[in-house]
């Protein structure tokens, strides 16, 4: 249930709104944004009656929510949210590039990679250090001595890091070394590590599970969100079909259709979402054509060479080619990429 509050409505008639929803054993959400003040209301097991707010001093209507996702909904928030990573922001008209290797695997790799990725002018670098492998004998990488490198890298040139979250014990550390906090397909239905990150206020890039449905991916961002963290960007990563010359499908219906759903910024992976390098930038220019608030690229200086994902990762050369073709999109979809 979502209560509507006039634009006017005052901090105490706002608190007696929060008070009177606590009382009735609810708990309620104040929904940031600017066009209206709205209080969501989690944790009802049966109908509220709408009664007990709209005889409310500043009450100007209460609507009941029928999907399942609340406070990630449009329905609760109508405008955009953006997703601010200290001043790079996602949602809004900068379509943003996160970009580096499937894993960190030295200092000077991934030093090489971010100088090329930081004359691409994207402004985030990517690279996995706490590898989720699906094999127990592949590389699992780095860990710490990688989240230090990619720090360090990112820091020398200016960039933001993105990296993957493998589990609870290792979230301190990680939160330490990152802007975006990374959670991958392989962790979407991880509950736990889910509402862990819903308690800090660092943004997250939720991937989407290779089974899960668009409604799945929705709920477990509502697991971060209800938690109050609404730094939440979705990630479309490609899902699992009976297709098999490609790694994964890229489900890019799933970028308008999220958009129509929650207000929350979505962008595409197509390094995952198809495996094979020269698929990529046709899928990242679809992507961005769908309405993709940014996308993520796997690139290696030298991908024969790569301990993880060298098939699907473009070499530098291949990279600042797409970067450049994307570019011819800025005055149709009249945005900019990063
Ligand atoms: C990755 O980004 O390197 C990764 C492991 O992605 P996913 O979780 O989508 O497989
Ligand atoms: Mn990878």
């Amino acid at each position: 249930m979502l209560i509507l509050l006039k634009t006017e409505a005052t901090v105490a008639e706002i608190k007696a709104v929060t008070d009177k929803v606590r009382e009735l054993g609810f708990t309620p959400h104040e929904i940031p944004g600017v066009q209206r003040v709205a209080i969501g209301i989690t944790g009802n097991k049966a109908k509220v009656s709408p009664d007990n707010f709209l005889v409310m001093p500043g009450v100007v209507d209460v609507v009941s929510v029928s999907k399942p996702f609340k406070l990630v909904g449009r329905d609760f928030k109508p405008e955009n949210t953006i997703v601010d990573v200290g001043g790079v922001q996602f949602g809004g008209k900068e379509i943003q590039v996160i970009a580096g290797p499937c894993s960190v695997e030295s200092r000077d790799q991934i030093m090489e990679i971010a100088g090329i990725i930081k004359e691409s002018g994207a402004k985030l670098l990517r690279g996995g250090a706490f590898k989720p492998r699906s094999s127990p004998y592949a590389f699992q990488g780095l860990k710490l001595e990688g989240l230090e490198y990619l720090k360090e890298a990112a820091e020398k040139f200016g960039l933001k890091v993105v990296t993957e979250v493998k589990d609870t014990e290792t979230l301190p550390l990680v939160a330490e070394h990152s802007d975006i906090l990374q959670i991958g397909a392989r962790n979407m239905y991880n509950f736990s590590l889910l509402e862990k990150i819903g308690e800090l206020r660092k943004p997250v890039l939720l991937k989407r599970g290779f089974s899960s449905t668009i409604e799945e991916l929705l709920m477990a961002a509502e697991y971060i969100v209800s938690r109050g963290n609404y730094n939440v960007i979705l990630c479309e990563r490609g899902i699992r079909t009976f297709e098999t010359y490609t790694r994964n499908t890229l489900d890019l219906n799933c970028v308008p259709l999220i958009k129509k759903l929650s207000h929350l910024p979505i962008i595409v992976d197509p390094s995952h979402g198809t495996g094979a390098w020269d698929l990529v930038s046709p899928l990242a220019q679809a992507s961005i054509a769908a309405g993709a608030d940014g996308l993520m690229i796997e690139v290696h200086a030298h991908p024969e060479k790569a301990l993880s994902d060298g098939y699907q990762s473009l070499s530098p050369k291949t990279f600042l080619a797409m970067m450049k073709q994307l570019k011819k999109y800025e005055p149709i979809l009249e945005r900019t990429i990063a």
